[in-house]
């Protein structure tokens, strides 16, 4: 099935802090590669080597969720990159499902809706999507979730 291996390529993107960080960076505007290495520098006080940020922008970029455009910075050309729709959409999913865990830890009586990140505190409503059990705050969302499944 192309939609599992398209999940596993992606936990596998993500295998670390590092790069999920980058996205979160990108989903703020578009950035050259030097600003987001100087972004992460700031925000997590650790350097970021380029050799971790380049080539997984070109990944990004070869999946269609990045896309670069040459600009004038200074009196160099450099690559700025942007998300595209899907890189933004994907960005919210992330985000979703991170701030769900983040809920979850903190209050583990807590489930998190699936679909809109809203939080349920009890009564979710629960329904197996791809072997997994998925709680969400309704059926509706359970439905809408199913309809546009997060990439
Ligand atoms: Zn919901």
């Amino acid at each position: 099935m192309p939609e599992t291996n398209q999940k596993q390529g992606l936990d596998e993107l993500l295998s670390d802090f590092s790069r999920f960080y980058i996205l979160t960076i990108l989903y703020e505007g578009p950035a050259h590669g030097y600003q987001i290495m100087s972004q992460f520098k700031k925000r997590v006080k650790k350097e970021i080597s380029p050799s971790l940020v380049y080539p997984f922008l070109e990944q990004l970029e070869n999946k269609g969720y990045v896309k670069h455009t040459l600009q004038p910075v200074g009196d160099k050309i450099k690559k700025v990159f942007v998300l595209t729709d899907e890189g933004r959409e994907l960005c919210t999913c992330l985000f979703k499902r991170f701030a769900g865990l983040v809920s979850i830890a903190i209050e583990p009586s807590l489930s998190v809706c699936a679909h809109c990140g809203c939080k349920v505190y009890e009564g979710a409503y629960k329904e197996v999507i791809d072997g997994k059990e998925m709680a969400f705050c309704c059926m509706h969302c359970a439905a809408s979730y199913k309809e546009s499944r997060c990439r």
